[in-house]
């Protein structure tokens, strides 16, 4: 009880995810403080990592996952063309002697393609040139993506120009943080333009012009905040166009005759912000060319830091921790491996999921989703508050939702990139302009067909994560957090429920919140609430916003920021109610639920710690509520939560019936 008496402005619990507070307190009661009584001793003794601000259940996990890659990475046992690329990729990262002596390899010649451009024409041939399209940087973008209104083709994205400051609301404003990823890009900037032969009035030059580029451009480019706010979603994916569209809208700056050359015809085709295309045509002129020059140079330089010799790479690491004010920085074999993960995530997610994942595991997460989906469409049923038309789309939706558990059946074909090991005369600049081009065939082979659903992108499996993509209508439970405190085929049913289980439950909610409400069951991006459902949906989320913003969560006594993280906190509840779903019904059946498991299975994957300073940031920036809060404000607006540990009013886990805030 002493940890009553010790919350002074915090409330209703202790933020024990501050690092070093809990530990001040003793246990508290089971029905005062849920969270903190189950992960009492694990947030005591939880240490950071150098170099981290959080520690929590997902890192602990993060870091036994990424230690199990790096093995594969140097297991000499392994077999097969998949072994030999991952190992002879990650020797080549680490292998510094060879990079040194590679040095610049061809950097020069790629700046000096740019160089020499004397006239606007000559940038447009440049632009539309190989050298470019392989080695080189463009002022506009373009990726494969999904069709926005069939979701089973591939379009293509066009995006504005890469911003070195990431928001074009920085060049109007320039933000704290925006002056310290300033002068991290500068300094990789100066770093490598010196490394190039360039003076300092000719390096700084070239700084000024490429910002006085960005600075225009970006006037008319959309910011940060609209990108990720809802309404961006048809602004952005609403916009399509054909290639003589874009030959009549961009007459100036030649983007057909670019996408010609790059032989990228589509019928498929999305402009994602249309104002950006009109400026870049006003701005397109001799004017700006030794701007525009000036900019592909910064980018090929600055781009190169992180993999040619060993100086540079210490200088970006330098430049690194400056940034994010941190002391150490990961060591080189983790940054290696880190390396290999992204660029060839086929091949070591396939040899991570034969060892680690049985087809049993797969096949038990498979029927949680299904019996989850199962729960849902009762749930939606039961809901009344939604009209009957509502209901019946709602459930239409959930009814083609995919599961996508651990890792796809269907593997891209890796078998056309051969990366050799340096006795074989391979370097690590020859094995990334391999895997360049290797990209390219990638794109080709994919541009103008149907999407293969089953080969699930190049969606990344083997990170700590899960998600639904509203442009699928797909729900991914990866091979990454089928571990640890989420799940295990040894564990009870109780505590894989809780774990991975709530997960799961969180991850089907987000077809029907904000976003989902805007994306069909094909992920065409359709309005189907009807609009008096989706007001009351918002009365309904109004209530939680309220209730959480009414918690104090800072030792200063600050009020919580509801608003931003409704969203995730009504997928946090219908998680939970759902697997208390499935558990009544195992009870109806006749079988046993453990509750007290379950409900500390779902506390102990919440537990963390972090920095005061990691703690500022969240409260501004992430949409999720912070762990203590996301363990306690769900569970006690469940009857079976009070019923499994007897807390009755006064106790501070105790919310009246009528103030629970659920949405579902
Ligand atoms: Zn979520």
């Amino acid at each position: 009880m002493e940890i009553k008496n010790n919350i002074q402005k915090e409330s209703p619990w202790l933020n024990s995810n501050i690092m070093g507070r809990a530990a001040s307190f003793d246990v508290p009661a089971v029905k005062d403080d849920f969270y903190l009584s189950v992960n009492y001793d694990w947030i005591k003794n939880a240490k950071l990592k150098p170099g981290r601000a959080a520690h929590s259940s997902f890192t602990d996990l993060q870091y036994e996952l990424d230690a199990n890659l790096r093995a594969l990475m140097t297991d000499e046992t392994l077999k097969g063309h998949d072994a030999d690329l991952i190992r002879n990729l990650y020797a080549l990262w680490l292998d510094w002697d060879a990079r040194n002596k590679n040095g610049l390899g061809k950097l020069k010649t790629h700046v000096e393609a740019v160089e020499k451009i004397k006239s606007i024409d000559e940038l447009s041939e440049y632009f539309k040139s190989d050298e470019c399209k392989l080695y080189g940087s463009s002022i506009a973008n373009f990726s494969l993506g999904l069709d926005n209104d069939d979701p089973n083709f591939y379009n293509i994205e066009i995006s504005a120009t890469g911003l070195s400051l990431g928001d074009s609301a920085e060049y109007k404003n320039l933000s704290a943080n925006g002056q310290r990823v300033k002068k991290m890009s500068e300094g990789i900037a100066l770093y490598m333009l010196k490394k190039l032969g360039y003076d300092d009035d000719a390096s700084k030059k070239i700084l000024e012009q490429s910002y006085e580029f960005e600075k225009t451009i970006a006037a008319s480019m959309m910011t940060v905040e609209e990108l990720a706010s809802p309404e961006s979603l048809k602004k952005l994916y609403k916009n399509k166009i054909t290639l003589e569209e874009i030959r009549e809208k961009s007459k100036i700056f030649p983007f057909a005759e670019i996408l010609e050359s790059y032989k990228v015809f589509s019928d498929r085709m999305n402009l994602q912000q249309p104002k950006w295309l009109e400026a870049l045509n006003k701005i397109y002129n001799e004017s700006q060319l030794e701007n525009i020059k000036s900019y592909l140079i910064r980018n090929i330089a600055s781009g190169a830091i992180t993999r040619i010799d060993e100086q540079s790479f210490r200088e970006y690491q330098r430049l690194s921790r400056q940034r994010l004010g941190i002391k150490e920085s990961a060591p080189d074999n983790e940054i290696a491996a880190d390396f290999v993960h992204g660029h060839l995530l086929t091949p070591l997610s396939k040899i991570y999921v034969e060892k680690y994942i049985s087809p049993e595991t797969k096949q038990d997460v498979t029927n949680i989703i299904n019996e989850t989906i199962g729960y849902y469409r009762e749930m939606l049923k039961n809901e009344t508050w939604l009209s009957e038309s509502t209901r019946e789309k709602a459930v239409e939706k959930l009814d083609a939702i995919k599961p996508r558990v651990a890792y796809p059946d269907k593997w891209r074909d890796y078998s056309g990139l051969d990366i050799k090991s340096k006795n074989d005369g391979e370097t690590l600049e020859t094995a990334l302009e391999k895997l360049n081009k290797f990209g390219w065939e990638n794109f080709y082979s994919k541009l103008n067909t149907k999407v293969d659903r089953e080969m699930w992108g190049d969606s990344d499996v083997i990170i700590v994560n899960s998600y639904y993509s509203p442009s699928k209508n797909e729900i991914f439970i990866i091979a990454g957090i089928l571990s640890g405190d989420f799940y295990g085929p040894q564990r009870s049913r109780e505590e894989n429920l809780g774990g991975i289980g709530a997960v799961i439950g969180h991850e089907l909610s987000h077809a029907f919140d904000t976003k989902g409400a805007q994306m069909d069951k094909n992920g065409a991006i359709k309005d189907w609430w009807q609009p008096e459902d989706y007001e009351r949906f918002q009365a309904r989320a109004d209530r939680l916003i309220k209730y959480l913003s009414g918690m104090k969560v800072t030792p200063e006594g600050d009020f919580y920021n509801g608003s931003l993280v409704q969203t995730e906190t009504i997928a946090d509840m219908a998680g939970v109610k759902a697997m208390l779903g499935l558990a009544s019904k195992i009870k109806a059946e006749g079988g046993d639920f453990d509750y007290d498991k379950f409900f500390r299975s779902y506390a102990r994957v919440w537990a963390n710690i972090m920095t005061p300073a990691r703690l500022d940031y969240l409260l501004k920036i992430d949409v999720h509520a912070l762990p203590y809060i996301r363990v306690n404000a769900v569970v006690q607006q469940y009857e079976e939560f009070y019923k499994t540990y007897g807390i009755k009013s006064g106790d501070l886990m105790y919310l009246a019936p009528e103030e629970r805030v659920a949405v579902w």
